[in-house]
């Protein structure tokens, strides 16, 4: 029976390495594999690119608007063994919905790889719908925040500076945004540092003298 497995960590955990490695696996043995990305996630291109350098080109690249169900019924794509997902938290939950009728009626296995939440610490809507349909759920657990401990949150620096306002959607390396993967004790610290008043800064130094 085909399975419908989503594979989440914070950034920087290897999802993406460990989907070329499992696509890999599938066609080795002679399956079709065909790999997905949403289109929103500009980073590569049509490519995924792991950390590690390695890359491949996607099959499709997956607009809001694009209906999956109906690109595996086209053509011989339903001859497809495995679908992987890349950056899956970038579906919408409609999208989700139609990988869960995939995997159902095809039997087809899905491998959907992506984030939890965002840097505000929420779950992005097609993460939700991910953890609610899928018939397992399994934690990358690779990326160490800078203390040492593991990551499970993203952190997002506008100019360098840690943020914790703004669109959900920023693509790292665009618009002078990047993200660091962090343990919920340094994000916590970092956001209170971050939010901090110049006013509630200066009173705190004033305090500090007497
Ligand atoms: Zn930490």
């Amino acid at each position: 029976m085909a399975r419908f497995i989503y594979k989440y960590g914070a950034m920087n955990c290897g999802k993406t390495t460990q989907l070329l490695q499992n696509a890999h696996q599938y066609t080795e043995i002679g399956d079709k594999v065909l790999i997905l990305k949403p289109a929103k996630d500009k980073k590569g291109d049509t490519k995924i690119v792991s950390r590690i350098g390695a890359s491949q080109e996607v099959d499709y690249l997956i607009s809001p608007r694009d209906n999956i169900i109906r690109l595996i019924t086209e053509g011989d794509n339903v001859l497809t063994s495995c679908i992987m997902v890349d950056e899956a938290q970038f579906l919408t939950p409609t999208q989700v919905e139609q990988l869960r009728i995939i995997v159902s009626k095809f039997d087809i296995d899905v491998f959907a790889y992506g984030l939890r939440t965002d840097f505000k610490t929420k779950a992005f809507p097609g993460s939700i719908r991910l953890m609610e349909l899928c018939d397992k759920m399994e934690e990358i657990n690779q990326s160490l925040c800078e203390c040492g401990e593991p990551a499970i949150f993203n952190a997002r620096f506008v100019n360098g500076k840690m943020v914790t306002e703004g669109a959900q959607v920023a693509i790292d390396g665009f618009d002078s945004v990047t993200y660091k993967p962090m343990c919920a004790k340094c994000y916590y610290l970092k956001k209170a540092v971050s939010e901090e008043k110049p006013l509630m800064r200066s009173k705190k130094k004033h305090n500090d003298l007497h």
